[in-house]
């Protein structure tokens, strides 16, 4: 008897000091993991939102680089972290593509994570490097046809969406070209840049400025319209890759079982970072378009991330292309 109310006290005790954290949370930083390399579009993403978010919330937001298997690393990282709201995650189209590309995987993108919202959407952009023997799409078509043996195509590894975008356009064109997978997008434009690889698909945030300053040729955007950062580029779509299109998503989440209030607090300090305007003018100068706010909701996370994968999972496997 006297045991079972020490328990329960100590239970009751427990419950107050859990309630009272919440009540003061945050009370330290908050550590917001991304699955690619510093300096890429996702890093871009999420160090713009952090340092709002930083005002916001009276805590530092730090950003967490794990990186590998094209995002996974991360993502299985985060599914195991502690649950106490000083974890969260940023990842994109990769949550949901991955259950298909991979046979195995360390976390469940549909069990394991509390959502807290959407974020920004992103168009994504054909490049080749500098010297890249082709003036426009169709010469580079035309290119990567008769060459396909010796093009080397960069990606941020299986199961990022520069991936996904170069697999669908290697299909299009019937060609298989070599893939070079790097740790994320900075890793890949660097190689880019020093000419080590030939060409790659990727998002805005990433190759607007090394688009505007010459430093890559750029073939078409990703979008089925055109995209207000690059005007002038026609998309993939009316160059004749018909229906081609491929917009990065971008989320954030938690580990499961993270408190409610929490989520929600965090809910309501990503939506006010996408309405600081700092964030605004850094997203419309690389090309990303803040999600409306209404839909900026945990449960439209949520749907979004089970449409896409129903999308991609049929795709995907058409291609035949799986990791272990
Ligand atoms: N843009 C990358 C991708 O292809 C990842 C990154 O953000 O570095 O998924």
């Amino acid at each position: 008897m006297q045991l079972k109310r020490t328990a329960t006290m100590l239970l009751g005790l427990a419950t107050a000091a859990f309630a009272q954290a919440q009540g003061n949370w945050p009370s330290k930083p908050v550590t917001l993991v991304v699955p690619f390399a510093a300096g890429g579009p996702t890093d871009v993403v999420a160090r713009t939102l952090a340092a709002s978010m930083t005002k916001s919330l009276g805590q530092t937001v730090v950003v967490e680089n794990k990186l590998g298997a094209g995002g996974n690393v991360a993502a299985a990282y985060v599914a195991k972290a502690a649950n106490d709201g000083y974890t969260f995650f940023i990842h994109h189209n990769g949550m949901a593509t991955s259950t298909a590309l991979y046979r195995k995987l360390q976390y469940d993108a549909t069990k394991d994570f509390e959502y807290v919202s959407q974020a920004v959407e992103v168009p994504m952009t054909l490049l080749a490097r500098k010297d890249f023997p082709a003036s426009n799409f169709q010469e580079m078509v035309a290119y990567v046809k008769a060459n396909k043996e010796k093009i080397n195509l960069a990606t941020a590894g299986l199961g990022a969406v520069s991936q996904l975008c170069g697999m669908m356009f290697q299909r299009a064109l019937g060609v298989q070209l070599t893939e070079v997978p790097f740790q994320g997008t900075a890793p890949a434009m660097n190689a880019l840049l020093g000419g080590q690889v030939d060409v790659m698909c990727d998002q805005t945030t990433q190759t607007v400025p090394q688009i505007k300053a010459g430093n890559v040729k750029l073939y078409g955007v990703t979008t089925k319209q055109r995209v207000k950062v690059l005007p002038q580029a026609p998309t993939l779509h009316e160059q004749g890759l018909k229906d081609f299109e491929v917009v990065v998503w971008h989320g954030v989440y938690a580990p499961k079982g993270t408190p409610a209030a929490i989520v929600d607090s965090m809910n309501k300090a990503v939506r006010a970072a996408l309405k600081d305007p700092d964030v605004v003018k850094r997203m419309d100068d690389l090309g990303a378009e803040i999600v409306p706010d209404a839909t900026n909701t945990p449960q439209a996370l949520q749907a979004h991330l089970k449409s896409e994968i129903d999308r991609w999972g049929p795709v995907i496997r058409a291609g035949g292309k799986f990791a272990d």
